[in-house]
């Protein structure tokens, strides 16, 4: 990997960890407290939605911030399990991956067959 490629993946990274910040901290969690039974319900259901995508968003953001330490290391953008370069758009979609694409669909097609006995 070039330091250029490197320098776009950590800009990269780095808008899309400002992007999750900003909807971490801005998320909008309204008072329960409603009269109308339906309109309770209607907010509960979306308060659990709010919290699923919150915790959804801030574990994307640590994977983030732990790759972003990681993509100073010459290692990183290698696969870690046959060591071929993972390709960049790749890299790009999926920050914090460790694996190319063809190593992770083994290792997908040998959980299912583990999952199948
Ligand atoms: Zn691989």
């Amino acid at each position: 990997m070039t330091e250029v490629e490197r320098g776009e993946i950590r800009r990269h990274m780095q808008e899309r960890l400002a992007c999750l910040r900003g909807r971490l901290e801005n998320a909008d969690l309204f008072p329960l407290s409603c009269a109308d039974e339906n309109e309770l319900a209607s907010r509960v259901s979306e308060l659990a939605m709010t919290l699923a995508l919150r915790k959804r968003d801030s574990g994307l953001f640590s994977e983030i911030t732990q790759a972003l330490r990681r993509v100073e290391d010459p290692e990183f953008g290698l696969c870690t399990r046959c060591g071929e370069d993972i390709p960049k758009a790749r890299l790009k979609a999926h920050p914090t991956t460790r694996l190319c694409l063809d190593c992770m669909r083994e290792m997908e097609e040998t959980q299912r067959s583990a999952r199948a006995c």
